[in-house]
């Protein structure tokens, strides 16, 4: 930790300030540099009971923490393949994960996977409940869902994720699904974080638009502190009012596989919202150092109730699938 004095503060004060430190960091070394404070902190506990009286200090002008101090448990964890089923999330493999934005009807959906699985896709998306802008938007089929998911499942051996918008959807879905995935507008509910950290699931958790590295790494910390390190990182861009051009932030999903060593992929459905930019995007994300993609395709776009004007058709999605590979080998 690095704390900085305000500008022109008296030695007495910058004293005082060293001994309070001392008395609310008991097993730390505290060094000085100039304006600044070097702080070698062993004990964690310590630190997050008195980081905001640290910071409430008359005197300081910022405490700066490492990002081992930040995210201890992301720091802690070792960097391994995630396996689902018979996918593995690694250094090696891409993968795929592919769907509607929403499950509609059993003999769409269950034609919809049958013709992704064959074009490529690793994963399927099953999406049950619609977290919109607008309550009088489609909501997703919810619970009614679950019997074409049970379905689903005897047709196809890939694992299928669905969103969870709300911890009272646990059990209905914890059987049916292999993945859950916690929205854009949910990586700040920390009560379902929670919930999903003590589930036996994999969690794949969608960056908020406009969320910080921070924010978004520290959803994760949630996650791993109540003991699942099973999680998968999704970066699906910001949007902006007109939710056109908002975009993929690349930086941001590089800085986060380097401190977290998390599987990360990139949503490039949601952040792109137009069909016409997904696949040269798609190429770009495939050379980057990320672990997969995810996609809106389906048999009909063109009648789909939610995000039909940027999901691929299977041909599309085929097409998108086989560039990919050639670009990777
Ligand atoms: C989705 O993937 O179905 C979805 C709603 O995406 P987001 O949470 O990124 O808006
Ligand atoms: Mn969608």
């Amino acid at each position: 930790m690095i704390i900085r004095f305000q500008n022109k503060l008296h030695a007495e004060r910058k004293k005082e300030i060293k001994i309070l430190l001392a008395k609310l960091l008991k097993t730390a070394a505290i060094s000085s540099c100039g304006s600044h404070l070097i702080i070698e902190n062993k004990n964690k506990k310590d630190l997050s009971g008195a980081l905001a009286k640290i910071e409430a200090i008359e005197g300081i002008d910022f405490v700066k923490l490492s990002n081992e101090e930040t995210y201890p448990l992301i720091n802690k964890r070792k960097a391994s393949p995630l396996k689902i089923k018979n996918k593995i999330f690694s250094a090696k493999n891409f993968l795929l994960i592919a769907g509607p934005c929403a499950i509609e009807d059993k003999s769409s959906y269950l034609e919809t996977i049958k013709n992704l699985e064959k074009a490529g896709a690793d994963i399927l998306r099953a999406p049950l409940f619609k977290p919109r802008m607008s309550p009088h938007s489609f909501q997703g089929i919810e619970k009614a869902g679950l019997e074409i998911i049970i379905e689903a499942k005897k047709k196809t051996a890939l694992p299928l994720i669905t969103e969870i918008t709300d911890p009272r959807q646990m059990n209905a879905l914890y059987s049916h699904v292999d993945i859950f995935q916690i929205g854009a507008r949910n990586m700040r509910n920390y009560e379902l974080l929670k919930e999903l950290g003590a589930a036996k699931r994999p969690i794949l958790l969608k960056r908020a638009a406009g969320a910080s590295l921070k924010e978004w790494l520290l959803a994760a910390e949630y996650i791993l502190n109540r003991g699942n390190d099973k999680i998968i990182l999704c970066e699906r861009g910001d949007y902006s009012p007109s939710n056109t051009d908002g975009g993929i932030n690349f930086n941001m999903a590089l800085r986060a596989i380097d401190i977290s060593r998390l599987p990360l992929i990139i949503d490039i459905s949601h952040s792109t919202t137009s069909r016409k930019f997904i696949l040269p995007l798609a190429k770009a994300a495939a050379i980057i150092g990320i672990n997969g993609l995810m996609v809106e395709a389906s048999v009909n776009p063109q009648t789909a109730s939610v995000d039909g004007k940027h999901t691929l058709t299977v041909s599309g999605f085929k097409k998108l699938a086989a560039d990919i590979k050639k670009l990777r080998q």
